[in-house]
């Protein structure tokens, strides 16, 4: 059985099973014996437990891989090395553009469905918002003063800078840098072995991620904000279907199909983590290995875009402000969707891909445009399973510009990229 299938498996056994736990009252703070007992046990025991380690295991795996395997693709590219700013260009702009056509679909349709009319307000508005980081603060922070600082901390545009810098001059020192260029290259193989092994635990792991989430969920948020809830998922799904399918095909003539089959195991990672950041690992291995991007673009494009590229996350934007907005009755006017979208775009850069982020910015698109705040309080209900889903979108935007951009660089196999059973994973 492949891996994917396994994690599937995992995943969908974990949710069944988190479900009926719920029913028998398996709960974080519940008062009956036997759902108390399952809870202590299973869902904050063994399940929290397991889940836990797997994400953390996922997330060691991000600062060594990045790091090497971007030092590798610069040095890499030796004398060509002046292709680099042409490549970064075009992947930045396409990040941008792509996030610019999601958050712009998601106002559309929210405008057209009317998700907040006629939601009565007043009660439970209370959410502290976390302070976001000025345009400013986020330029200035893309740069490491120190480079052991921005790895503890896992800053990836500061570790992407650093590295890029070092391959760089790795390809520029000759000899030595010849000897440092084939240890990484080494290097690499070994990092990428352990994202290997690591993926072969994924199923266990997903099983209890899922398990815990979907004990802990109570759907009747969901039954309130339905509206709210199906207009993302639709946005979502038409974004990461039909928009990303659309893009491939026309910006690179690859076929679509095949690269939403070949791009399952990174959605499934995503939607379970919830995490672009944490999914790094699992992005970087498929689309190289399955897609066919050569290390030089897919180094630098994977976790670029893991921290700049959120889609999903602005499609959720797009659609909570409208929805705010209409439920608090207040008109922003063209003008204000307009900064809605210049907003969230922006925003999406400089925040890490960690789960509910996407909150977290989403007040700082709120303040830009005057609404209150507080809105957030009426979705966030809803949002870890939105979450979830967004996060996929994200990682399979960030697959879908590597591709292209590989392709338009000539760095892409594209008989690799048609092999039906390229990689068995
Ligand atoms: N969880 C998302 C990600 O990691 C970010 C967000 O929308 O909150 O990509």
């Amino acid at each position: 059985m492949s891996l994917t299938t396994r994690v599937l498996i995992g995943m969908l056994s974990g949710l069944l099973l988190g479900v009926v736990l719920r029913l028998l009252g398996g709960v974080e703070g519940t008062t009956s014996p036997l759902g108390a007992f399952l809870d202590t046990y299973l869902v904050s025991g063994v399940f929290e437990v397991v889940g836990k380690v797997f994400v953390i295991s996922l997330k060691l795996l991000v600062v060594p891989l990045v790091f090497v395997s971007l030092v590798c693709g610069t040095s890499a590219l030796g004398e060509d090395n002046r292709r680099m700013g042409p490549m970064a260009g075009k992947t930045i702009l396409l990040y941008l553009l792509t996030t610019g056509i999601a958050i712009s679909m998601a106002l559309m349709m929210a405008v057209l469905v009317g998700p907040g009319v006629g939601i009565n307000l007043g009660e439970e508005t209370t959410y502290a918002a976390k302070e976001a980081p000025s345009i400013k603060q986020v330029i200035i922070n893309i740069f490491p003063a120190n480079p052991v600082k921005a790895m503890a901390e896992g800053n990836m545009l500061q570790i992407i800078v650093f590295a890029l810098l070092f391959g760089v001059a790795v390809s520029k020192s000759e000899t030595h840098g010849k000897k440092i260029g084939e240890f990484f290259t080494s290097l690499n193989e070994v990092v990428m072995k352990m994202v290997t092994l690591l993926m072969e635990l994924a199923p266990y792991g997903v099983f209890c991620l899922m398990a815990k989430l979907f004990a802990n969920l109570g759907i009747d948020a969901i039954v309130g904000l339905l509206k709210y809830f199906l207009t993302v998922l639709a946005v979502l799904l038409l974004h990461g279907l039909g928009v990303y399918s659309i893009l491939l095909k026309t910006l690179s003539g690859l076929n679509p199909l095949m690269f939403l089959k070949k791009i399952r195991p990174v959605w499934l990672f995503a939607f379970s983590t919830a995490s672009s950041g944490a999914t790094i690992p699992v992005t970087l291995k498929t689309v190289e290995q399955k897609l066919g991007v050569k290390n030089t673009i897919a180094s630098f494009t994977v976790p670029l875009g893991a921290t700049i590229n959120m889609d999903g996350t602005a499609i959720m934007q797009g659609v909570a402000t409208v929805f705010i907005a209409q439920a608090f009755n207040i008109d922003i006017g063209i003008g204000g969707y307009l900064m809605v979208i210049l907003t969230a775009t922006l925003a999406s850069i400089g925040t890490a891909g960690v789960p509910g982020v996407g909150l977290i910015t989403l007040a700082m698109v709120l303040q830009q445009v005057g609404l209150p705040v507080e809105g957030i309080a009426l979705i966030i209900g809803v949002d870890r399973l939105l979450d979830m889903v967004r996060t996929a979108v994200n990682v399979t935007g960030d697959s879908m510009v590597s591709c292209v951009v590989a392709k338009t660089e000539k760095e892409l196999d594209t008989d690799w990229f048609n092999k039906v059973d390229a990689e068995s994973a």
